[in-house]
């Protein structure tokens, strides 16, 4: 045998540089559910589902192909539970020349890859992921004597790169950015008429897996009753077409408004075949763009939607690998509340949260605006420790890889690397939730209000993390205004917010 290629559960692509030179006579495919994967996390079982069912859909097609594949179950008997033990007894009983592995997506496993090859002395060819629009190359170009990262310049380079919506090296629209039209909420009448995404059903493989995962990992978070995620590369170009066919149109207008069971709204659900590398982005982008030339899809809505893809994901990905490992440890805001126990159950009587949290544990999933200024909001405010704030939400949803994990729930919600992501946190008073939503209706607080029986937690604590952040956040122009409104405060109604905020924690704890 000449060479053992290695597949992890998020590199399910079949034009990845793995399989440059690829000789099916002289090369071996390996793949492994291991349960330390699912349990490093207390992982969401939608989540554990995703991975195993996607790998072993990917282990068919290449055998169908007449490809060669080692592959552990998770209920193998010989299953060691761990990468480093089953590649050490893969090379035992196959005896390769060399192993082939595309970069991980995540620093550590990359790590551990590294020194069991060196400690078995064998060779590891680590290539490119392909996958992505940015090599670490370019991303280092585009840093180059910056003194402050942002995505929006980032993306505006990718664009001319890539020419995507472009017309003569120029935006087309004449504009970078559509957001000013965008970001609406709903009348009081809720959501327009919308056509449900398409679902896929649970096949042979996957039911197997999903009894599988009820029988090892049924006390795990989440339920998997609904579950719909596509798998394979061509369900996920079913799902593609059906969103730019049937949601893409509105996605701008309401890409951050929430509304009470309405779990999809307008977004494209799509970020899950594309961390598992079954949905090239490249696909994506042009297929939104195609429905904007062809004259069905506005072009504030299709440049909101492509600035997602091709700026937000490869930008996080490259402040990932740029600031790893050191970048996990941050915490600069200091935070060091424990996450409260509500986050597993979704058992609290602020209705946003109750929403939010009951959503992700009934599907493994949760829109942005729920995830950054719904349940991120709330532990910001409370002043969570970041570090158990990102085990939760790499543990509860199903799209979740560190590389674009990590970066958006540390960096983007709390604030723990200091601004390297954002420029300011996002912080905002309950009255924020009470526009875009409608959750407030239906909750015992109300929003208006800071103090008393009835006041909103979120704008309690949004007017102490004023307070106990000021001399900080005073330095920070884009939000001199939110720190202005402090000094409006009477002491007396100081102290009354700092009161109410410390009866929170405690009874959160
Ligand atoms: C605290 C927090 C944690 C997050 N964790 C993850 C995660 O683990 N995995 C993940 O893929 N996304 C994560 N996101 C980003 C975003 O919430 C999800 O990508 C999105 O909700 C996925 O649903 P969708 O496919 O319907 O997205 P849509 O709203 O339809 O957006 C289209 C695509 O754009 C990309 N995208 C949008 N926003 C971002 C972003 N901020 N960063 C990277 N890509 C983005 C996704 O690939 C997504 O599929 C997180 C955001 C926050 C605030
Ligand atoms: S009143 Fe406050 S806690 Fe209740 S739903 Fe609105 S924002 Fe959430």
């Amino acid at each position: 045998m000449r060479h053992l290629l290695l597949i992890l559960g998020d590199q399910l692509d079949r034009q990845s540089a793995l399989f440059d030179g690829f000789d099916p006579k002289q090369d071996i495919v390996w793949m492994a559910e291991v349960a330390q994967e699912s349990t490093k996390v207390w992982t969401h079982k939608a989540r554990i589902v995703v991975f195993l069912s996607a790998m072993r859909h990917f282990a068919e097609s290449l055998r169908a192909e007449g490809i060669r594949v080692h592959y552990r179950k998770l209920d193998d008997a010989e299953n060691a539970g761990n990468f480093v033990a089953e590649i050490e007894s893969a090379i035992e009983r196959l005896k390769p020349q060399r192993l082939i592995i595309v970069e991980p997506g995540e620093w550590q496993v990359r790590e551990d890859f590294r020194s069991a090859a060196m400690q078995l002395g064998i060779d590891l060819d680590e290539r490119v992921d392909r996958h992505f629009l940015a090599s670490h190359a370019d991303f280092e170009k585009h840093a180059k004597g910056r003194k402050q990262l942002r995505m929006e310049f980032f993306y505006r380079e990718m664009r001319v790169k890539h020419q995507v919506l472009m017309d003569d090296g120029k935006p087309v629209g004449g504009e970078w950015n559509f957001d000013s039209e965008n970001r609406k909420s709903f009348t009081k009448q809720g959501p327009p008429l919308h056509a449900a995404p398409k679902r896929f059903l649970p096949d042979e493989i996957t039911q197997q897996v999903i009894d599988l995962v009820e029988e090892r990992f049924g006390s795990h978070p989440g339920r998997l009753a609904d579950f719909d995620w596509p798998l394979t590369t061509a369900d996920a170009r079913l799902a593609l077409s059906d969103f730019i066919d049937h949601r893409l149109g509105d996605f701008g207008d309401y890409q951050d408004a929430m509304w009470t069971r309405e779990p999809w709204l307008f977004h494209s659900r799509l970020s899950v075949v594309m961390n598992l590398k079954l949905l090239d982005p490249r696909e994506v982008i042009s297929a939104a763009e195609k429905a904007y030339r062809a004259g069905n899809a506005p072009l504030a809505a299709v440049e909101g939607f492509i600035r997602q893809i091709l700026g937000w994901r490869e930008y996080v990905r490259a402040i990932y690998w740029r600031f790893m490992p050191g970048y996990v440890g941050l915490n600069e805001l200091g935070a060091e509340q424990p996450l409260p126990r509500f986050y597993w159950t979704g058992e609290t009587d602020m209705n946003c949260l109750k929403e939010a949290i009951g959503q992700t544990l009934q599907y493994g999933h949760a829109h942005h605006i729920q995830r950054l200024m719904v349940t991120g909001l709330f532990s910001l405010l409370l002043g969570v420790r970041p570090q158990e704030v990102h085990e939760w939400y790499l543990a509860v949803y199903v799209d979740a890889v560190e590389w674009v994990e990590l970066p958006n729930t540390l960096g983007m919600s709390q604030h723990g690397d200091g601004g390297i992501m954002a420029s300011k946190p996002y912080i905002a008073s309950g009255k924020y939730i009470q526009r875009m939503s409608n959750y407030c209706t239906g909750c015992r607080y109300d929003p208006a209000k800071s103090t008393g029986p009835n006041a909103c937690p979120f704008t309690t604590l949004y007017w102490e993390f004023l307070m106990r952040h000021e001399p900080r956040l005073k330095m920070n122009q884009r939000m001199s205004m939110q720190v202005r409104n402090v000094s409006r405060l009477t002491e007396a109604e100081k102290t009354a917010i700092l009161d109410q905020a410390e009866s929170i924690r405690l009874s959160l704890t």
